[in-house]
């Protein structure tokens, strides 16, 4: 599905895209939109799209829509989704790790379906290890 987007200007926010969730539009913010690097832009068109498609305002099945959409697609395309995490959420909120993690478990997941490979299993067991410890006091707020 390919949802119409336009080009404007949302004053005061650093938001890349905004869903019209009625009407199915995109919104992309042009001060912040126009230096992202097109893998970004494409995850994130997938993202918002994800959010009209499922009729969800819930972020985890809006990025894992994107990755279904974009997954193994490109030379690339699964290490370029977790960096777009990484980059365009900021981290204010424990979300964004939460969201960081979710997105590189699908990732080291879809390794793992691909190939077969087992030490991608073994790397989605240390990363929540990991993840946890470094991250335990963030994700207790929530
Ligand atoms: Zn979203």
């Amino acid at each position: 599905m390919k949802l119409k987007t336009e080009l404007v200007t949302i004053l005061g926010s650093t938001t890349p895209a905004q869903l019209d969730m009625d009407t199915g539009t995109i919104y992309l913010n042009a001060p912040y939109w126009n230096y992202l690097p097109q893998a970004y832009k494409d995850f994130i068109i997938q993202h918002e799209t994800g959010h009209y498609v499922l009729k969800t305002y819930n972020e985890f099945e809006a990025d894992h829509y994107a990755f279904e959409q974009l997954a193994g697609k490109r030379p690339g395309s699964l290490w370029k989704m977790i960096e777009t995490i990484a980059d365009v959420l900021d981290g204010s909120s424990p979300e964004h790790y939460a969201r960081f993690a979710a997105m590189y478990r699908n990732v080291m997941y879809f390794n793992y379906e691909d190939t077969g490979d087992k030490k991608y299993l073994l790397e989605i067991e240390r990363f929540n290890r990991e993840f946890l410890i470094k991250h335990r006091n963030v994700l207790r707020s929530r």
